[in-house]
């Protein structure tokens, strides 16, 4: 195409703009007001610039070096050589995307060996990867299941659960987080049905609570019912070799399914997964929609997904690191007196209720070089304000130090310690 042809699409575009504009003028001013919504309950998401590597310690736009401890990057793999070059290699061989579907032709010898490779991982009959965890749970409920069925969920579940349940015309029931008394409540309605799946998150987010996954299985046998958990913030992380709340609880193989994402622990670069019985797996690939109707992950991080296993399952580096830095965080913290929540993940909440005192605590951390976010309302519950801090493999000793200092420091500046 010629210079000129683009210059002609230039003036084009400016008229198609100033004759939009008075079609678009309610629009205008609905999103206006929204946005001011937004901005006035104090719920506005700005975004820091990391002009750095992921990693422990980072660099934002603004010059200033921070300790990270809000990535999901509980393993340190972000940035980690050896999956650079497992995805650089991978580049020079396969190439940079597919520019397919899986079905069609986005399929490679990577995808095919990473997706053996998970299920090895979990103890499970075969695996089907997709764009983003995001996608394996949006995927998961409508093929599965029809009105006749139906879903048991954790109150707490994560958005994309909630979307995908939403997604299928099986009956609803919600039982309170983690709680199998009521979960048990929801299961005995539930018999009206003729399927039934209990899903759950493996840890949940805010609290870093681990679900009770043994006494969830009990009652899914007792109530003829299949398990669905969630491991995207535990694989990697919880069970003596990371492989996530199956383990830790001693019943590997005994769920159903398991999704997961490869964007936290495993690598933190983007991708998801559906791992499980291996009819359930044949069938999400003849009909779950956003593995039929969205591209394949590109060969680099198939690759860097295949090493990144490889790692965990030569080794137990990484997970013992994890291990012991987020108890080390953790004793020393409920040392200093501060109100950490329970927890048997890499999550650590810093329980200070008050929602403007947990934006002040996160703001004067960040100066003094501590990178944590503050939570409150509608995120948690009223009330419950907090400090999450994310342990992570990357960290060393040294790290955590300069963050309990901070954190002593701040706190009593904020009279939040004696
Ligand atoms: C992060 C997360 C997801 C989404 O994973 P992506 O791969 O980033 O889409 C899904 N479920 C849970 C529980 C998560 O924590």
């Amino acid at each position: 195409m010629s210079i000129r042809n683009h210059a002609q699409y230039f003036i084009d575009f400016r008229t198609i703009l100033e004759t939009t504009k008075d079609m678009y003028k309610n629009f205008k001013t609905h999103l206006d007001k929204t946005l001011q919504e937004i901005r006035d309950a104090g719920l506005y998401k700005n975004e820091r610039i990391i002009v750095s590597p992921q990693g422990a310690e980072i660099e934002l736009d603004t010059g200033q070096k921070v300790i990270n401890f809000c990535a999901n990057n509980y393993l340190g793999l972000s940035n980690n050589p050896e999956l650079i070059k497992a995805a650089k290699s991978a580049l020079d061989d396969h190439g940079y995307g597919m520019s397919s579907v899986r079905f069609i032709c986005g399929t490679t010898d990577l995808h095919k060996e990473l997706e053996k490779k998970i299920a090895r991982f979990f103890r499970t009959e075969d695996t089907i990867l997709y764009a983003a965890c995001f996608d394996a749970n949006g995927g998961v409920f409508e093929p599965l299941l029809t009105e006749e069925d139906a879903i048991i969920s954790d109150s707490l579940n994560h958005a994309s659960i909630i979307d995908g349940v939403r997604l299928c015309k099986a009956q609803r029931y919600r039982y309170a987080n983690a709680d199998t008394d009521d979960l048990e409540k929801q299961l005995k309605l539930a018999q009206a049905q003729r399927l039934r799946l209990i899903v759950t998150d493996g840890v949940f987010s805010m609290d870093g609570n681990v679900a009770p996954l043994k006494k969830i299985v009990e009652l899914a046998d007792k109530y003829d019912a299949i398990v669905m958990v969630d491991e995207s913030h535990s694989a990697g992380v919880v069970g003596e070799t990371g492989r996530g709340v199956t383990e830790l609880y001693n019943i590997m193989g005994q769920v159903e399914i398991i999704t997961g994402t490869l964007g936290k622990a495993f690598g933190g670069a983007i991708g998801g997964f559906t791992t499980g019985k291996r009819e359930i797996i044949e069938l999400l690939r003849q009909r779950s929609r956003p593995y039929l109707f969205s591209n394949s992950i590109p060969p680099l991080v198939a690759a860097a997904g295949i090493k990144m296993i490889e790692m965990m399952t030569g080794t137990n580096t990484l997970q013992d690191k994890l291990h012991r830095n987020s108890e080390y965080f953790i004793s020393r913290m409920t040392n200093l007196g501060f109100d950490i929540k329970p927890t048997k993940s890499a999550i650590c909440a810093v329980m200070l209720y008050d929602a403007r005192l947990s934006q002040e605590f996160a703001a004067r951390l960040l100066e003094e070089g501590i990178y944590v976010i503050g939570f409150y309302y509608p995120v948690v519950p009223k009330g419950e304000a907090r400090i999450r801090v994310q342990l992570s493999a990357a960290h060393e000793i040294e790290h955590l130090d300069k963050a309990v200092e901070a954190f002593r420091k701040i706190g009593k500046e904020l009279n939040v310690l004696k």
